[in-house]
């Protein structure tokens, strides 16, 4: 269909406001333009594109009586007691009453003599807060607040106030304003439009022009519910342009690696031949078929992009092994990064145990690594040494390789797209792209397969190696403490092994491993005939491969460790773990932490300890982790639970900060986005370079700043 290239939807530059400066808006000086450009808006259409987070209501005024807790309000009252706490500890408690006779406080930590002194009782104050549950009854932390006249009616808002992204020195009035006369500058819709019109119509999407106003001013009597849901039409035909751009830059990423040429990889087998001859098991079909796949693009001259994604304990590293050996075989060098330390000399072990007793050198680089050593490596790798492994500090720090062919990402759930995307540009730079195999311990659903990963192809490993029993899993409260110790003494008795998992959520790994050694001294004394281990991340990775030995060889009865052992950690012994704090953990640590558990013939058990009262959400974590082993179900529960952006770990930063998309909110617009931005590509890729200049742009270069 050539004739539909020809159209033109570019208007000429000139014409089109939105690529102006935003300094061509009236009252934008250097100073607020630099303000501006600091959020990256930069052109008059990032401000038409910036849009708001939420709104406020300040149309009208609620009762008292009828506020919830958790929601957000406006309330007109008169003071009727004001306290401001004694010297020590000032605090500023306001309460105030309305018409339905009951009474709110209002609580500030910070505050001014001044701003205490003229309060008085008797005055009326309009507040707008988030409602809560305080020590005596509902009330504002920190609302804002403006005294009126003592009677009649009082002024209020006409519209809804949409409130938006912004930083310190840049207030909402203040870049709303600024958005204000950018809108004045929107073109009609015919030159605002990217997405040709037969697709609009096909797939019913609405005037943009229309979507932006609307979103930005919406009416007075706008649903307010449904746009604090995002479920506003006006906003599904901007998530759906936001998604469409989301799965048009991917697909450009991956277009571009395509065009690059990769070492075809396709050696004799001889190497793989030996290596699944010497394995002490038989490889699943579903990992048969993987290493199928994969082995077919690595003997192909266009760099591979794949995704494996199969469970925790669904051998996942195997077929990593026979990737690495057929770059091996023809002659190519391989690179394997893992996202910790810990992981990484786990893959190094595994490689090191299937590849030297067939020749295959394994060399280690990661971050920790000293002067010398670390030398000595480098130098090896640059004259070809087969196999790396090592942190993604691996990739980071200028190593130079002879000849990559292969790169192995295990991204677990930690990698995010953005370093990813990142590890991919290092690849770029030769004359020949290496191939690139990510594996995930996650699952992805398939509504995050579809956009977030569309820029790879995906092979699943839906089968565990055989004789693996599910994990019996309990959650008890830790009143219970006691019970629990009592029941890892019995399994110990029976020859078992325990995992104690301490999950203490701290930034500093210095706390986490004190956390560990209490519960070691803890359990140390309650288990005096056995033997207690302890593993946590300060420990040098020699002391901590000596406790991991000793726990393997059965010399340790329990160990107690910290979410270190999260990945990598095999021990088919080890039938009972126990995991503190999991109120506290999302699904997907969970079920890695659970994993490593189940691996041997006997029924394992899974103890999660949790502090009460639950909340809502950890409430229905615990129900998904007694229900299910099942990390494709544990999964996509975790998706709507948590939302993608946590999902995928890149909730602020990167491809997925979406502006007002929700992946799982949204997921039903993903097959139209998939269908309308193969169409866009093959008939108007410039129209597509401008839907992601658009809706991108601005925000890469503020992210490379
Ligand atoms: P993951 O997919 O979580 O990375 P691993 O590759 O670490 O899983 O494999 C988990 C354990 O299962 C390892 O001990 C591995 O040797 C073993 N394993 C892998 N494939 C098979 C198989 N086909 N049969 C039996 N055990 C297997
Ligand atoms: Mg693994």
């Amino acid at each position: 269909m050539p004739a539909r290239n020809a159209r033109a939807i570019d208007p000429p530059a000139a014409a089109d406001p939105g690529s102006l400066s935003v300094g061509v808006l009236p009252g934008v000086g250097p100073a607020l333009a630099q303000a501006l450009s600091r959020l990256g808006l930069e052109r008059v259409q990032d401000l038409w594109f910036h849009l708001p987070l939420r709104y406020e209501d300040r149309t009208r005024v609620t009762s008292i009586a009828d506020l919830r807790p958790g929601e957000r309000a406006q309330v007109l009252g008169t003071v009727e007691a004001i306290e401001r706490g004694f010297r020590y500890r000032p605090q500023l408690k306001i309460a105030i009453g309305d018409d339905s006779r009951q009474t709110l406080l209002l609580r500030f930590f910070h505050f001014h003599r001044a701003q205490a002194e003229q309060l008085k009782p008797g005055l009326r104050l309009l507040c707008y807060g988030e409602v809560r549950h305080g020590a005596q009854g509902l009330e504002m932390v920190h609302p804002q607040y403006q005294r009126v006249g003592d009677e009649g009616p009082v002024a209020m808002d006409e519209r809804l106030s949409p409130i938006y992204p912004t930083a310190d020195g840049l207030g909402q009035k203040r870049l709303a304003g600024v958005i204000d006369k950018a809108l004045a500058l929107l073109p009609p819709d015919a030159s605002l439009e990217l997405i040709p019109p037969e697709l609009c119509a096909a797939h019913g999407l609405g005037s943009l022009r229309g979507a932006l106003l609307y979103a930005h001013r919406p009416p007075p009597d706008a649903p307010l519910a449904e746009l604090a849901g995002g479920r506003h039409p006006a906003q599904q035909r901007l998530a759906f342009e936001e998604l469409l751009t989301q799965h048009l830059s991917l697909k450009r990423m991956r277009a571009a690696v395509r065009r690059r040429r990769a070492p075809t990889l396709d050696g004799d087998g001889q190497l793989r031949t030996v290596f699944v001859g010497r394995l002490p098991f038989e490889l699943t079909g579903a990992q048969r078929r993987v290493a199928g796949e994969v082995l077919g693009d690595l003997a192909q001259a266009r760099p591979m992009l794949r995704l494996v994604q199969g469970d925790v304990g669904s051998g996942k590293t195997a077929v990593a092994a026979l990737a690495a050996l057929a770059a091996v075989e023809a002659g190519w060098q391989v690179a394997l990064m893992a996202p910790t330390e810990l992981l990484a000399e786990q893959h190094l072990r595994s490689f090191r145990h299937w590849l030297e007793p067939l020749g295959v050198a394994v060399e280690w680089l990661a971050g920790k690594q000293q002067g010398k050593a670390r030398a000595g490596a480098k130098a090896r790798v640059a004259e070809g040494a087969p196999v790396v492994i090592g942190t993604h500090a691996l990739m980071q720090e200028g190593v130079a390789f002879a000849r990559l062919g292969l790169v192995i990402v295990d991204e677990q759930h930690r990698f995010g797209v953005q370093q990813r995307l990142a590890l991919r540009d290092k690849g770029l730079e030769g004359e020949l792209v290496p191939h690139q195999l990510v594996l995930t311990a996650t699952p992805i659903p398939r509504t995050l397969a579809m956009s977030a990963y569309a820029d790879l192809d995906v092979s699943s490993i839906d089968e565990l190696p055989p004789g693996r029993t599910p994990v019996q899993t309990v959650a008890v409260t830790n009143a219970r403490r006691a019970e629990v110790i009592a029941r890892i003494q019995a399994a110990c008795a029976q020859g078992r092994q325990a995992y104690w998992v301490c999950t203490l959520i701290e930034e500093s790994e210095q706390l986490r491993a004190q956390a560990a050694e209490v519960a070691h001294a803890e359990l140390s004394a309650a288990l005096a005939d056995y033997r207690v281990g302890l593993i946590h991340g300060r420990m040098k990775p020699k002391e901590k491969q000596t406790v991991m030995d000793a726990f393997k060889a059965g010399e340790l009865a329990v160990l107690v460790a910290t979410t270190v052992i999260e990945v990598g950690v095999d021990v088919p012994n080890a039938s009972l773990m126990v995991i503190e704090n999991t109120e506290r953990l999302g699904l997907a640590q969970l079920h890695q932490l659970r994993g490593r558990v189940g691996r041997g013939a006997v029924a394992s058990n899974c103890v999660l300890l949790y502090q009460p009262p639950l909340g809502q959400l950890a409430r229905e974590r615990l129900n998904v982790m007694r229900e299910t082993c099942d990390g494709f179900r544990i999964a996509e529960k975790d998706l709507q639970l948590r939302g993608p952006g946590e999902v995928l770990g890149t909730r602020q930063t990167g491809q997925l900060a979406f502006r007002i998309a929700d992946l799982s909110r949204d997921a039903h617009l993903l097959p139209a986005v998939q269908q309308v931005g193969e169409a866009m590509l093959s008939q108007q890729p410039r129209a597509a370079e401008r839907l992601i200049e658009r809706w991108i742009g601005g925000a890469a270069r503020y992210a490379h700043a």
